[in-house]
């Protein structure tokens, strides 16, 4: 598999969660894209909960919007909704009340370019609520504002036991900005794409051609075989993650001294297969690569 570091193309930061006016946000759709058009952001997608809301009726200015939305069937293990995102939306799917998940999904899909779940620590998911999801693409990674509002805006840990069990899922940071309070700009994926329109854009993600980040960037991945070498912009930690299936999730500290850095070397061992990378800057901030599936 191709990873987005050696894939064609540019670098193109977006946002693929967010709710306006139409759902439970507080800004308008036009407000919430200028103010993304300003923060210089290549693309967006605003997913309001049940709703589709017309983008090309918006102004983007240079920034490509995508249809998408945001849905919640029920039926998690813990009791709570399974909320998932859609993206790439040629129309919006009808609700049906207590159609569990994976209809609702299959509903969603004869719709979406690509559909991921939405944040499972808010959602308390456990990996068994994911792990049979067919048409998924993978999970948020991150969320700023289960991050800012509750304290829970990362998923590692759901995403990894996946991992551990043979999905290919990928992993994604979005804002899911409602702008109760400061959740703008915190969260996004930074995608590698042939050009910046929906149809590349879908591609891309259907791909994994992206990283996500809440502040560092990943300048580059190379891997020779015998040593994996990162590049990012200065980080004090950078962590391999390495959920082996039927071995447990393995990490390994691969940098990381008091001076941040721009540059990290790990030698691979046999069986770190799949294995993603995390770097983290002196704010505590990171950037999750996608698994590389070695084989
Ligand atoms: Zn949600
Ligand atoms: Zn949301």
């Amino acid at each position: 598999m191709t990873s987005a570091f050696d894939a064609p193309g540019d670098w193109l930061k977006g946002n693929l969660h967010l709710h306006t006016t139409v759902s439970d946000g507080e800004k308008t759709p036009q407000q919430a894209v200028d103010g993304y058009r300003e923060h210089g952001y290549d693309f967006l997608s605003i997913t309001d909960h049940d709703r589709v809301v017309d983008v090309d009726e918006l102004d983007g200015g240079g920034m490509t919007l995508v249809h998408g939305i945001e849905i919640a069937p029920p039926g998690a293990e813990l009791g709570q909704t399974i909320h998932m995102v859609g993206i790439g939306m040629s129309g919006e799917p009808e609700k049906v009340e207590g159609e569990m998940a994976q209809q609702a999904l299959d509903r969603l899909n004869t719709l979406a370019q690509v559909s991921f779940v939405a944040h499972p620590s808010w959602s308390s998911l456990t990996f068994a609520d994911i792990l049979p999801l067919e048409g998924i693409i993978g999970v948020e990674v991150f969320n700023t504002t289960c991050r800012r509002g509750i304290g829970r805006g990362t998923s590692e840990v759901q995403w990894d036991e996946c991992l551990a069990r043979g999905r290919e899922f990928f992993g994604l940071a979005v804002d899911d900005a409602h702008c109760h309070y400061d959740d703008l700009y915190g969260g996004w994926v930074m995608l590698r794409a042939e050009e910046n329109t929906r149809e590349a854009i879908c591609a891309a993600l259907a791909a994994g051609h992206f990283y996500a980040s809440s502040g560092p960037t990943i300048e580059h991945v190379a891997i020779d075989g015998e040593t994996l070498r990162v590049e990012c912009s200065p980080c004090v930690e950078v962590f391999a993650v390495c959920p082996m299936p039927g071995r447990g999730t393995t990490n390994w500290r691969i940098g990381g001294g008091r001076e941040a850095a721009t540059a990290f070397d790990l030698p691979l061992r046999a069986g770190t297969d799949p294995i993603r990378i995390v770097v983290i800057d002196e704010a505590g901030r990171r950037a999750w690569t996608n698994p590389f599936w070695l084989d």
